[in-house]
């Protein structure tokens, strides 16, 4: 009995390492048959307020729904060889689409006034018609430039002129600019200097049991007063556990909250139920937050 339980884990062992293999990236051909047969397509995951029980935003992120396929496969999945195979473009413009069409919709559920993220990677700021390419497909669906939110992660930093002349352009345009990840790369504080970020994303790293960790307590501590001062929105991401949500509701009541506790991404169609059922559950009175 012993060997058999042995060999389950090594089983559940393989496939789990298998996740990460590089047998489980699609294959170029999939990703192009993909973006062909729309098969692309932006989930969105909401980013809230809890003190004024808003969404401040939902977040685009690009998975490739198979057919036949019940669970989207997500970016990690994809998104190397989408940037191998030079198709993030392709990638980029397919989510801002999609996304951009459905935004009506999304406002329509969950106010007039939330915003949608979505993620660029710091390739595409090589392009200097980024900018004006962005605003054209925004503005033929209706919107106002100051409701999207670029998404880029600290990860890439900005590395030359021509990215940062491309930042500064979407800035001009009056697009809003996000700081992802932040916490995991080398940026220093200085990129909020001479950047005109206005939203910082706190990497999860930084979130995980904040309630018992007061190295993470003073950078989130510090990161709220500098971006109070500086009139950015501050969002802490990857949030999994009520300790942790309590803990920054209660200490950071204007902090900008996403996470799979509060909402895993989701289609358009699922955001209506999503957001009555948020309310039902948190809105009310903040007594009726849920304890541990
Ligand atoms: P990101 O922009 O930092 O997005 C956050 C990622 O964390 C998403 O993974 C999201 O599903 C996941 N997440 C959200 N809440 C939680 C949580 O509570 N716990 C944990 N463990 N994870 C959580 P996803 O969708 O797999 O995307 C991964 C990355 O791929 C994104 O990181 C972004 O950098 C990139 N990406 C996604 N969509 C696009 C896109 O359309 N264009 C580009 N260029 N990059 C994209
Ligand atoms: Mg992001
Ligand atoms: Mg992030
Ligand atoms: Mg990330």
């Amino acid at each position: 009995q012993q060997d058999d339980l042995a060999a389950l884990v090594q089983k559940a062992g393989e496939m789990l390492s298998q996740k990460w293999d590089e047998s489980s990236l699609l294959s170029e051909e999939t990703i192009l048959q993909a973006l062909e047969n729309n098969w692309v397509v932006p989930y969105f995951q909401p980013k809230v307020n809890f003190t004024t029980m808003r969404v401040e935003s939902v977040e685009a992120l690009a998975r490739i729904v198979l057919p036949g396929e019940v669970n989207a496969v997500r970016p990690c999945r994809f998104l190397p060889t989408v940037m191998k195979a030079g198709l993030i473009d392709s990638l980029t413009g397919r989510i801002l689409d999609v996304a951009a069409k459905e935004f009506s919709t999304i406002k329509g559920m969950l106010g007039d006034d939330v915003k949608l993220g979505l993620n660029l990677s710091p390739d595409e700021l090589e392009n200097l018609s980024l900018a004006g390419i962005i605003e054209a497909v925004w503005q033929q669906h209706g919107h106002r430039n100051s409701e999207l939110i670029l998404e880029l992660t600290e990860e890439e930093a900005i590395q030359n002129n021509r990215q940062l002349e491309c930042l500064n352009r979407l800035r001009l345009k009056d697009f809003g600019l996000s700081l992802d990840d932040f916490g995991t790369g080398f940026t220093n504080i200085n990129q909020l200097r001479n950047l005109p970020y206005t939203e910082v994303k706190i990497d999860r790293s930084l979130i995980i049991n904040i309630h018992r960790d007061s190295f993470c307590q003073a950078i989130v501590t510090s990161l709220a007063d500098i971006a109070s001062q500086l009139n950015i929105t501050l969002v802490a991401e990857g949030i999994e556990h009520i300790s942790e949500l309590n803990f920054l509701v209660q200490k950071y009541p204007n902090l900008v909250l996403q996470g799979y506790l509060i909402s895993m991404p989701r289609p358009t169609a699922t955001l209506a139920a999503w957001y009555r059922s948020w309310q039902r559950q948190f809105g009310a009175t903040s007594d009726s937050m849920p304890q541990d």
